[in-house]
């Protein structure tokens, strides 16, 4: 049975995302923004929490973490490289490992460039991809303890799945980004297109996301800028944009 995903806001621009596989029940978490959100999706959804999948370390995405442990006991998985920053966790996950949700299972792939313990969830045959703050609508996450070909290495590995794999990531930045993206591409007629629909679904408290790698591959300048020095120059410019 294929999986069930739902997707709502929380803290300030952060988004929560639960994962739900039909045929055992189990329902995970990616990241734990906000405790109180958390649940009310739950409830929302009437899915029990068994899992919680840590993308990286950063407060906006663990900090719902001990509560959500005290009132259902989710098993944590964590990325390996954050050991020290998120303790307690059952399992600590590193590339190449398999992480299972029930009967679902997913791809754990080391994502460094963000920070250096960032991981990805690749849900292979659901086509899901959980992102984290690795790529975003229309842009990608900032570069920190890491270096431009690491977080280029990054976001280059998830541009080459099939186009139609389901992106969800950790934050709204589209309407910003969609801004930077213009700036720096403005004939692109497939980002123009797109930078009109992100503002009338803003304009209405709508998501942006999930994205496809298809349509990131069309309009976001990170993945169009190839690598190197024009990686590494653009991911500046949008730091001073
Ligand atoms: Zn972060
Ligand atoms: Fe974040």
């Amino acid at each position: 049975m294929p999986a069930l995903v739902h997707q709502f806001f929380c803290r300030s621009d952060n988004y929560g995302v639960l994962i739900h596989d039909p045929a055992s029940g189990a329902t995970a978490a990616i990241d734990a923004p906000e405790a109180a959100a958390v649940e009310k999706a739950l409830t929302e959804t009437g899915w029990t929490l068994t899992d919680i999948f840590v993308t990286h370390r950063h407060i906006d995405h663990i900090e719902g973490i001990p509560a959500l442990v005290a009132a259902h006991h989710p098993r944590i998985t964590a990325p390996e490289k954050a050991r020290a920053e998120v303790p307690g966790a059952a399992a600590y996950v590193g590339e190449g490992d398999t992480v299972r949700l029930g009967t679902l299972s997913a791809r754990v792939w080391d994502t460094p460039g963000h920070c250096r313990d960032h991981i990805a969830y690749y849900f292979s045959e659901d086509k899901i991809l959980f992102a984290g703050d690795t790529l975003f609508a229309l842009g990608c996450g900032r570069v920190s303890e890491s270096t431009y070909d690491e977080m280029w290495a990054s976001l280059s590995r998830m541009a080459a799945l099939p186009g139609d794999t389901i992106v969800y990531c950790g934050h709204e930045y589209t309407v910003s980004n969609a801004k930077f993206a213009l700036h720096v591409d403005p004939d692109n007629a497939a980002l123009q297109k797109r930078a009109r629909e992100v503002e009338a679904l803003r304009a209405k408290g709508a998501a942006t996301l999930p994205t496809t790698i298809a349509l990131e591959l069309a309009t976001n300048p990170f993945l169009r800028a190839g690598g190197g020095k024009r990686f590494a120059e653009l991911r500046e410019a949008k730091n001073r944009f």
